[in-house]
C-alpha cells in the first residue's frame, strides 16, 4: 500500500495531479456510482481549520467527470446539534453541487442499515453503503478525545445521531474501528491544507499545505498521526482497525514535489482545558462547546468554576457541581441543551462566577 503526498495550497490542481499520478482512472468506469464524504462537522468555512476545502472535492469531481463518471453524490451528516444543510451552504458545497450538477445527501435524513462488525451491531446510513466507490475526504485535525481525527474517524458522519451518542458511550475507539470494517472506503484524500491542531471544530487554524492520498485508511491515519508526533498506539482506533483487517500501519510514502516536510505538534491548549472538568462518555459536540467556553473564559482572564461534569455517564445522577448538557440535569447547576452552545455555558458560568475586578 502506498501513500502519495503533494505540497501546496491549490486543492483542486493538487488532487487532480495526485489522482493522475496514481492512475486512479484505471480503477473506475462510467457505470459506477461515487460517494464523496467530506468533513463538514459543523457550519464553518474551511479556513477555520474545521472543514474540508471545497476545492479539494472539486478536484475529485472534475477528475471523475473527465473520465466519464457522472453518478456522483456528496454525502455528510454533521455532528450532534448542527444542521448538515447549513454546513453545505456555509462551507461552499451548495454552490459546488450546483456548478457540477452533483447531488448533496444529508445523511441525518438517510435510511439506515444494521450490520455486524468487530463484535458490534452498528447502524449505518444506507447511501454510503450503496455506492460503488466511497471517497473519504477528511481534514487532518487534532481531536479533544481521540487526539487525531482523519480518515477512520471521518466515517462517523455516516451514522445517525443516536449512534453518534452510543459510540461515545462505547468509548469511541472500538466502534470507530468496527465502522471502518463495516463501511469500506475505496480512496482517501486528506485535506491537509488547513487543519486545526487544538479543536476539532476549528477556530485556531494551522496551515500545513499538503494533500495526502491513499487507498488504505489505516495507513493514511498512521502516517497522519506521525505528522502530529503520535504513534499508532496513541490513537487506539488505528491499531484496532488494523487488527480487524481494515488495513496496515506500514506503508511506502511518495512525495510528488518539494515542500515543507515539517511535522506539527498538537496544541497543549486542549489538554490544559480538560483539567477543568470531569468527563464520562461525553459526545464530541458537547465537549467542543465546553472547551470553547473555557477557552473564551481564559482569554477574558477569568478562572473557570470548579466541579464541572459532562457526559452521558452522569445521566440520572445527582451532584453538587455544574452539569453541562441535558444528561446532567440532576446536578445543582445545570446548563440545558443536547448539546448546549458555548454561549449558553458561558452565560451559566457568568451567573456563578464572581465578577472580574
Ligand atoms: S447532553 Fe451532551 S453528552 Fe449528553 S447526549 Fe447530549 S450531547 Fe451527548
Amino acid at each position: 500500500m502506498s501513500i502519495t503526498v503533494i505540497y501546496g495550497s491549490r486543492g483542486c490542481e493538487m488532487v487532480r495531479t495526485v489522482l493522475a499520478h496514481r492512475r486512479f482512472e484505471k480503477t473506475i468506469d462510467p457505470s459506477m456510482s461515487f460517494g464523496i464524504k467530506p468533513n463538514l462537522v459543523l457550519a464553518k468555512p474551511s479556513h477555520s481549520g474545521a472543514t474540508t476545502d471545497p476545492a479539494v472535492v472539486e478536484g475529485i469531481i472534475t477528475f471523475l467527470k473527465d473520465h466519464g463518471c457522472h453518478n456522483i453524490a456528496i454525502m455528510e451528516g454533521s455532528w450532534l446539534g448542527d444542521s448538515t444543510a447549513r454546513a453545505f451552504r456555509i462551507c461552499g458545497y451548495e454552490e459546488l453541487a450546483r456548478r457540477y450538477q452533483v447531488e448533496l445527501i444529508d445523511l441525518k435524513k438517510d435510511n439506515t442499515v444494521t450490520v455486524s462488525a468487530g463484535g458490534l451491531r452498528l447502524e449505518i446510513c444506507r447511501s454510503p453503503l450503496a455506492v460503488d466507490c466511497l471517497i473519504n475526504v477528511p481534514v487532518l485535525k487534532a481531536h479533544c478525545q481521540t487526539r487525531l481525527t482523519c480518515a477512520l474517524k471521518n466515517l462517523k458522519g455516516c451514522i445517525p445521531d443516536r449512534e453518534k451518542r452510543r459510540y461515545h458511550a462505547l468509548g469511541l475507539h472500538r466502534p470507530i474501528a468496527a465502522l471502518s470494517r463495516a463501511l469500506p472506503q475505496h480512496l482517501v484524500v486528506v485535506d491537509g491544507i488547513i487543519g486545526d491542531l487544538t479543536f476539532e471544530e476549528g477556530g485556531t487554524p494551522v496551515h500545513m499545505h499538503r494533500v495526502i492520498v491513499g487507498n488504505d485508511p489505516v495507513a493514511v491515519d498512521s502516517y497522519c498521526a506521525s505528522l502530529l508526533g503520535l504513534a499508532p498506539g496513541d490513537v487506539p482506533y488505528i491499531s484496532l482497525a488494523e487488527e480487524l483487517g481494515v488495513g496496515c500501519t506500514q506503508c511506502e510514502v511518495t512525495e510528488l514535489n518539494e515542500g515543507s516536510q515539517s511535522k506539527f505538534s498538537p496544541s497543549t491548549t486542549a489538554d490544559a482545558l480538560r483539567l477543568h472538568f470531569t468527563e464520562k462518555e461525553a459526545c464530541s459536540a458537547c465537549v467542543g462547546s465546553l472547551m470553547h467556553a473555557l477557552y473564551r473564559l481564559r482569554q477574558a482572564g477569568s478562572t473557570p468554576p470548579s466541579g464541572i461534569f459532562i457526559g452521558q455517564g452522569f445521566r440520572g445522577q445527582e451532584g453538587s457541581g455544574i452539569g453541562i448538557g441535558s444528561c446532567t440535569r440532576g446536578f445543582t447547576h445545570h446548563v440545558p441543551g443536547c448539546p448546549p452552545s458555548a454561549k449558553a455555558i458561558l452565560d451559566a458560568f457568568a451567573e456563578i462566577l464572581p465578577p472580574i475586578v
